[in-house]
């Protein structure tokens, strides 16, 4: 039984463009009481695995916490997969706003200690007495209420490139740094005022809550499903965004725009920018904002010193961050003294600039194209490819997109195409058709055909 992932990000991407579906980004979590974490972990592997089903997953004691890439069409098979669990029926899927493809390529379901890492003894208090949940509208209106404070309980680098008007941002590195902070900053409103809260997608607060409830405040109040389902929730019914800015997310994307506010600045030169970049340097990975400009100047690097580092050769490289802990290709999420824009703590409460609406969030321009079959053979002096048609079909006069790693991706118009030897209209699966090319097919080619 297949029970780890056996292909790369980069075979997973390829092989996602190539099936041309269409993938939901989603999240959720569930606190429950979990016997064998092992057990449920290698069961959810089994099942999702079966569906293509791919994410970062935490599963404990204490319940799951989940990010994934859902195919749109496995979304009901999915949710099966969750009711089979009590504690899961019914449960509340936080679609992302934004969705992405390659959000993620791979499946990682990991048993942990806990499903966050709040740093708390829930022996001693009653993690099930939580605060009243609050829902976009609701959540609206407590905000102007003058006796609310509103707490962000996620970190410096997710609350700079977005977050609630007036909201207080602790500069913390950790969920588990802000509890004590913000406990001792609102010692003297533990009856006089509604605290309330708010994190990515509801998770953290579950347990901020009840720990606030706890330490004797009276009036707690969370987002229900935090800002993912907020933003959600903004488009149906049309509500007023009190969020500016972006809202940052743990996937390929890094984060997803609830409004055109942009309120932070590009780390390196001060420019309104609100997208992170993970430093280029696989000794550094640092996670900071860096504005076209200074990424095409920076090659995508925090720092001159990180730059001469990509520039040397890498086995210089792997000798300088030998016995450095920077993770596989993760980001950091330290802070550098290079950077002099990067604000926390405080931060403004106004745009610093508009944002223009990219086309499409990894600003590529994607051709429709599903993929037909791979190169069966070559003939070097005519200039004739022959493929075996695995899907789709292929008929005289389509565009064609054909793809290596020698080759690169050349685009051309069937006039003729033969299968069997004679000249036909149309090439089904099991075909192998042959046809002209100007230029050398490689064994390792695909052929796509481009749909206009
Ligand atoms: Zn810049
Ligand atoms: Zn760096």
């Amino acid at each position: 039984m297949q029970l780890y992932n056996t292909l790369s990000a980069e075979e997973r991407a390829i092989m996602i463009d190539d099936a041309g579906q269409q993938r939901l980004t989603l999240s959720f979590y569930a606190y429950a009481k979990i016997e064998d974490p092992k057990k449920f972990r290698d069961d959810l592997f089994v099942a999702w695995n079966a569906l293509d089903a791919l994410g970062r997953i935490y599963v404990a004691n204490e319940g799951i916490n989940a990010q994934m890439s859902i195919p749109e069409e496995n979304l009901e098979a999915f949710r099966a997969t969750l009711e089979v669990y009590d504690f899961m029926k019914g449960i509340r899927l936080n679609e992302a706003v934004e969705h992405d493809d390659h959000s993620f390529l791979k499946l990682t379901i990991k048993v942990r200690h806990k499903i966050v890492a709040d740093g708390l003894n829930d022996e001693t208090f009653d993690v099930t007495n939580i605060g009243v949940h609050l829902k976009a509208k609701e959540f609206n209106e407590i905000l102007d209420d003058p006796n609310t404070i509103v707490v962000d309980f996620r970190n410096h680098y997710e609350s700079e490139v977005g977050h609630f008007k007036n909201a207080i941002t602790p500069d913390v590195e950790t969920f588990r740094e802000s509890l004590p902070i913000i406990n001792e900053q609102l010692q003297n409103h533990k009856e006089d005022k509604n605290l309330v809260m708010y994190c990515t997608g509801g998770i953290r607060c579950e347990k901020a809550s009840a720990y606030f409830k706890h330490q004797g405040f009276k009036n707690v109040y969370q987002l229900e499903g935090g800002i993912i389902n907020y933003a959600k929730q903004l488009k149906e019914e049309g509500l007023e965004s009190k969020f500016i800015g972006k809202n940052f997310v743990f996937d390929n994307r890094l984060g997803e725009r609830i409004t055109d506010d942009i309120v932070s600045q590009c780390h390196q030169c001060g420019k309104p920018c609100d997208n992170h970049t993970n430093c280029e340097n696989d000794g550094c990975h640092l996670l900071f904002i860096q504005c076209d400009e200074c990424k095409a100047a920076m090659e995508n690097c925090c720092s001159t010193e990180c730059l001469e580092i990509i520039h040397m050769p890498l086995v210089d490289q792997v000798r300088l961050r030998t016995g450095k802990q920077v993770g596989n290709k993760v980001f950091r999420k330290g802070k550098s003294e290079n950077l002099k824009f990067k604000h926390s703590g405080e931060l403004p409460e106004t745009a610093l600039a508009t944002a223009q609406k990219p086309a499409d969030i990894r600003q590529k321009i994607k051709v429709k194209k599903v993929l037909l079959g791979k190169a069966e053979h070559y003939y070097v002096k005519a200039q004739v490819g022959q493929f075996t048609i695995e899907n789709h079909e292929l008929n005289s006069g389509d565009k064609i997109l054909i793809s290596g790693p020698t080759t690169g991706e050349q685009e051309l118009i069937l006039n003729k195409i033969i299968v069997d030897g004679a000249e036909t209209q149309s090439a089904k699966i099991g075909d192998k058709v042959t046809f002209e090319v100007p230029f050398r097919i490689r064994l390792s080619d695909k052929v796509y055909k481009i749909l206009e």
